[in-house]
């Protein structure tokens, strides 16, 4: 299980590792934390296909665990090498492990929602979807930092995403 979306993206979004349905379909974000990224996404007007989506870890840890570093490594050149591939110009990392296997020693608490740039890459931590299930509180706060993602992608982007613009001023 890999990845998929827009070959040209630039925007990817990388999670964590795959769950119970992706691992089974062989496909990312497919499950309950897939749907609340798929809602999310299309509350700024960007569909999956737009988008290019994927994840830390490329197998799933045994009953949802989180990843083990040697698992991060382990996956690290696969990753390395679908962003070479992509050539995304802004990376949206969505939890705190995917946070931490580009930055160390920082929390998804305080990262989320500000951009930097990594190496000529825009990085914008989030918190991962799952987490809007399991505290409800952060629902908002996910909203919010993936309203202020859009113009930044549109901005790095050009003109590739600016009908989602275009949709989010009609609100
Ligand atoms: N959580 C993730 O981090 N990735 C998935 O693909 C599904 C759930």
């Amino acid at each position: 299980m890999s990845g998929e979306g827009s070959e040209s993206a630039s925007v990817m979004f990388i999670g964590e590792a795959p769950g119970f349905n992706e691992d089974k379909l062989g496909r990312p974000f497919v499950g309950a934390a897939g749907q609340v990224l798929d809602s999310l996404l299309a509350s700024v007007g960007l569909s999956r296909e737009s988008v290019f989506i994927t994840n830390t870890v490329k197998c799933r840890p045994a009953d949802n665990r989180d990843p083990l570093p040697n698992e991060i490594t382990a996956c690290r050149n696969f990753l390395d090498r679908q962003i070479a591939l992509i050539s995304p110009k802004v990376i949206v990392t969505l939890g705190r492990h995917a946070l931490a296997s580009f930055v160390s020693g920082e929390t998804i608490g305080k990262a989320h929602g500000k951009s930097r740039d990594i190496n000529g890459t825009i990085l914008f931590p989030m918190y991962h979807p799952a987490a809007a299930l399991h505290q409800g509180g952060l629902r908002a706060v996910i909203q919010e930092d993936m309203k202020n993602l859009l113009p930044l992608v549109i901005e790095e982007s050009g003109s590739e995403y600016e009908e989602s613009g275009e949709q989010m001023r009609l609100f």
